[in-house]
């Protein structure tokens, strides 16, 4: 691991000037993905600024009926609360999917949406990766790719995100609340919030540098049935080779989100109008495309198959 910097701060202002004022900043929360990255020197920040005390870490209701999420939730908080079990269930439920209990005790929600990729070349610094390191080249393109994307890739990259949450903050419409080192704040759509790989994999969000997550916003509570459903390697502890969330509400209408698929959590409203026409009509609309390599065409069905099944649940 290359030597930095470290230093603590009290307030989302305190880190925002942190990080204008020293070069090479990096925030810092619970850690779970950053410091392996470091590592492995994958991220090589030259200054540490520590945002876990921030008190960003309350679950409070919105004035329009919503719950406002702050940055430094835990996992495991978040998906224990009693106001997100009863009315965004499929966010406990994606949280529970996830990691671990160490992990989730630890984990925050913004670092939860902002951890990087799980394509296994982006760990091996011995091979080519654009996303790590820009115009190097792709080594998943033809190599080890059973896990990879099957929507919205590009030549440069084909790697998918791999947060289980959110999936469901996609479904359930939510946006992320930032301020930025001039001290502006914004609320940026889940829906906007990831860049497509395009010729420029290493970005990967909308956040302008030093800009800080304090909060993700979930509007008022939609009702229906809530199911996560992952689809992994393991029954535990192992990232989804995809994942389907929906809310289904009685007369058979609702909403779908897709993980383990692209470089978002994949969500195409239109594919929804199909719903009560059933699984095929809504893969059909949701996969519409999709571009498979040699190794991950099997996610194609899956999809269809693990939606048919969560479809019969909430019917169940
Ligand atoms: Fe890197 Fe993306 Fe290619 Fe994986 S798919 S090797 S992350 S450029």
């Amino acid at each position: 691991m290359k030597s930095f910097t470290y230093e603590r701060v009290d307030t989302p202002a305190a880190a925002t000037a942190a990080f204008a004022r020293t070069k090479g900043s990096r925030y810092i929360a619970g850690g779970t993905n950053l410091l392996d990255l470091m590592k492995l020197e994958i991220e090589t920040p030259g200054h540490l600024i520590d945002i876990s005390r921030l008190a960003l870490d309350k679950i409070e209701p919105t004035a329009d009926g919503g719950l406002r999420i702050g940055a430094m939730v835990r996992n495991t908080d978040l998906a224990s609360d009693a106001r997100v079990r009863r009315d965004y269930g499929l966010v406990s439920r994606a949280l529970v999917a996830g990691a671990s209990g160490q992990l989730r005790n630890k984990a925050t929600m913004g670092g939860n949406i902002l951890q990087r990729t799980r394509c296994p070349y982006f760990y091996d610094t011995n091979q080519p990766c654009n996303k790590r390191q820009p115009g190097s080249g792709c080594a998943a393109i033809g190599g080890f790719n059973r896990i990879l994307a099957v929507l919205g890739a590009s030549d440069a990259c084909i790697a998918t995100q791999p947060s289980d949450v959110g999936v469901a903050l996609r479904a359930l419409d939510a946006s992320v609340e930032t301020v930025d080192v001039a001290g502006k704040t914004r609320a940026i759509s889940y829906a906007d919030f990831y860049r497509a790989p395009g010729k420029t994999p290493h970005l990967e969000t909308a956040l302008a540098p030093g800009e800080l997550i304090t909060a993700v916003t979930l509007p008022k509570p939609i009702g229906g049935t809530h199911i996560y459903h992952k689809v992994r390697d393991r029954a535990s502890y192992a990232f989804a080779l995809i994942s389907v969330g929906a809310v289904v509400q009685r007369d058979g209408t609702g909403r779908v989100a897709l993980g383990g698929v692209a470089y978002k959590p994949w969500r195409v409203e239109a594919a929804e109008a199909e719903l009560p026409r059933g699984a095929k009509a809504v893969a059909a609309k949701l996969l519409a495309g999709a571009k498979t390599t040699h190794e991950n065409a099997y996610k194609l069905p899956l999809v269809e198959r693990t939606l048919a099944g969560v479809l019969a649940q909430a019917k169940g």
